[in-house]
């Protein structure tokens, strides 16, 4: 099912795990920029429901950050802590259509069994689907997951960044968690019935997320949500190669910092990270630069 004709919704869907810093500075002004350009709504969106992750107040200095910046979203903000109902209600469908099974596995459970079978892949631990027709006797349930089809089970997309991008879903990740063994529910089935149900369009966000984006084409399936578009723009990362992010010594901008100390520590530079050097002395002026330059990229990148 395609969105394309549908108007442009977009959004901004950070995690509390921190302040903004660079990098989720530059996946706010693409998302930003794009639904500007699009003459679209730009939604933001909490997403807090990693409660061991998130920080006291972060969610406040985002948002705060971000309307000194000058990006203002549209309507009211959500935190995906407030819809829990939703991811109730996905779960109970899923669950009627046979598709979540209990697992009793233990990550180290888990990483044994694939480095037995030979089968690391990437570094990172296929489910082997050790739990998928029940559960061993003694074992006690810890997370739910999501049976993916029987390989290939092949989701790709096309990139607005990057282009033709493709994953075997159930070769590279297996069947993965929608309610962790801690009780709290998953990125990927959180940020898909949010999506669905925010009738976002137009997903910008960082690459880091690229290869999750076939789980979540998966799960959009199951759910009879349409696929948006994808746009993954660069991981901004430290000297060491690492993505930024606050355990890696990300610059968080402070609430207090002035106007113009933002435009030159934090735009100017996101907007060359992005592709477009700017000269601007206010923040209105290079909002009015920004994105007519937005679209000259997006219109390279064709
Ligand atoms: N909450 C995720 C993060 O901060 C982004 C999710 C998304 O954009 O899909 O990394």
């Amino acid at each position: 099912m395609s969105s394309s004709t549908a108007p442009y919704i977009g959004r901004f869907a950070p995690s509390p795990s921190g302040p903004l810093h660079m990098g989720s500075l530059v996946a706010a002004m693409a998302s930003y920029l794009d639904a500007k350009v699009h003459q679209g709504t730009w939604l933001l969106r909490i997403e807090d429901l990693d409660y061991d992750r998130n920080l006291d107040g972060a969610d406040a200095a985002i948002l705060a950050t971000l309307q000194r910046c000058g990006m203002a979203w549209d309507g009211e903000a959500t935190w995906q802590s407030r819809r829990l109902p939703l991811y109730e209600s996905a779960l109970k469908r899923l669950r009627d259509d046979r598709l979540v099974y209990a697992c009793g596995c233990s990550r180290k459970e888990i990483q044994d069994s694939v480095l037995q079978a030979g089968l690391p892949k990437n570094g990172a631990a296929v489910y082997p689907g050790t739990c998928r027709h029940g559960l061993a006797p003694g074992k006690a349930a810890r997370a739910l997951r999501l049976r993916v089809p029987e390989a290939p089970a092949v989701y790709g997309f096309v990139d607005r960044w990057h282009g033709a991008q493709q994953q075997d879903v159930a070769e590279e990740v297996g069947d993965f968690i929608v309610l962790r063994g801690d009780g709290y529910w998953a990125y990927q089935l959180a940020v898909v019935v949010d999506d669905g149900e925010q009738g976002i369009t137009d997903i910008v966000r960082g690459a880091d997320l690229l290869d999750s984006t076939p789980r979540q084409l998966y799960l959009q399936d199951v759910l009879g949500l349409p696929h948006p578009r994808y746009l993954h723009v660069p991981v901004v990362n430290n000297d060491l190669g690492e993505k930024l992010s606050k355990q890696t010594g990300a610059l968080a901008f402070d609430t207090g910092t002035p106007a113009l100390d933002l435009l030159e520590s934090a735009l100017l530079p996101a907007a060359r990270f992005l592709g477009f050097d700017l000269r601007a002395d206010s923040l209105d002026d290079f909002w009015r630069q920004a994105v007519p330059a937005w679209a000259e990229l997006l219109s390279d990148l064709k």
